[in-house]
């Protein structure tokens, strides 16, 4: 994520900034990429704090008008809990924008977000037909580190969850085309595969002992749908990570270029190394606090495979799709 300019004075503005540093109201255009110090702010922004800038006085922003269910606001913290979510979800559309996904100038569906509260039942996250729904409880921390406990995952964030239902619709989006799909299939497997049976052993008997060879998580390897929501999501969790490195001012050895950007970079490979390098430094930066590593994860050959064809897809972007 770019580091932004202020309009109105000197000194940086960071994606979810409501004010400058003295207080004056700002808000982001998803279009310019760029804060503004006039309205028409958000109809949201006084209830779940959004920062974008709207159409006209009164209207959502681009990324609040794809939410078509917001959690019932007599549940405990939801209305904090959907502020974060939303939060994490500007974020990602935001870094899916720099591969046009979702702009005016992508001429195929949006998502549509379903924003759940868990209530009398819990609300279940995944993709179906367009619509993204997300569990707003999990923003609480300590329902996700309970959950990510229970699962034995190293990493369960808001921006992951967002990263990985939002691959779900891409990957429906891009299905659309044949070449897609029979590509898709080659590299990943067959995804008309049994979904509901594939899950269940999963879970009763756990993946198969080398998982990590050629998977990132071991949920990825319980169907060939997971297995791309979830490189999809880590292609855009290092891309957007090599990103934000660079957007601090901060350098390293292996940066191809002064003011390089990583989401125009073609060379997967070229990217891989250096968000891989940047991962492994960041995560001893992150030791010195006592913090989790940033980026606990390990690339092998055939992960980073089917990261350079995603890469690919994502690229390509929405256009002509
Ligand atoms: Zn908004
Ligand atoms: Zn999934």
């Amino acid at each position: 994520m770019k580091a932004f300019t202020n309009p109105v004075g000197p000194g940086t503005l960071w994606f979810h900034n409501l004010t400058t540093a003295d207080g004056t109201p700002v808000a982001y255009d998803p279009q310019a990429r760029a804060f503004l110090p006039m309205p028409p702010f958000c109809a949201n922004r006084d209830i779940i704090g959004c920062n974008w800038i709207a159409p006209e006085q009164g209207a959502f922003c681009r990324s609040c008008a794809m939410t078509a269910l917001a959690p019932d606001p007599e549940l405990p913290n939801a209305i904090p809990n959907w502020a974060e979510t939303e939060a994490a979800k500007r974020w990602v559309l935001d870094n899916l924008g720099r591969w046009h996904w979702f702009r005016p100038e992508d001429p195929g569906t949006r998502p549509t977000f379903h924003m759940l509260a868990d209530g009398h039942q819990l609300a279940a996250m995944g993709h179906g037909g367009g619509i993204v729904t997300i569990s707003v409880s999990e923003a609480d921390p300590v329902v996700r580190e309970t959950r990510r406990e229970a699962l034995s995952e190293p990493y369960r964030t808001m921006i992951g969850h967002m990263r990985h239902e939002i691959a779900h619709m891409l990957w429906w989006r891009l299905s659309l085309r044949e070449d897609f799909l029979l590509a898709f299939r080659e590299m990943f497997g067959d995804e008309r595969a049994d979904y509901t049976a594939a899950l269940r052993q999963h879970y009763e008997q756990g993946p198969s002992q080398d998982w990590e060879l050629f998977h990132l998580t071991s949920y990825a390897s319980s169907h060939p749908h997971e297995d791309w929501a979830e490189t999809a999501a880590h292609l855009l969790h290092l891309v957007d990570i090599t990103d934000s490195f660079v957007a601090a001012g901060m350098t390293s050895p292996e940066m191809p270029r002064y003011n390089w950007d990583p989401y125009s970079e073609p060379d997967t490979h070229a990217l891989l190394h250096v968000a891989a390098t940047l991962a492994t430094r960041i995560n001893h930066v992150n030791r010195s606090m006592g913090l989790p590593d940033l980026y606990p994860f390990v690339l092998s050959e055939a992960t980073r495979r089917k990261l350079v064809f995603v890469h690919g897809w994502l690229r390509r972007g929405a256009q002509g799709l």
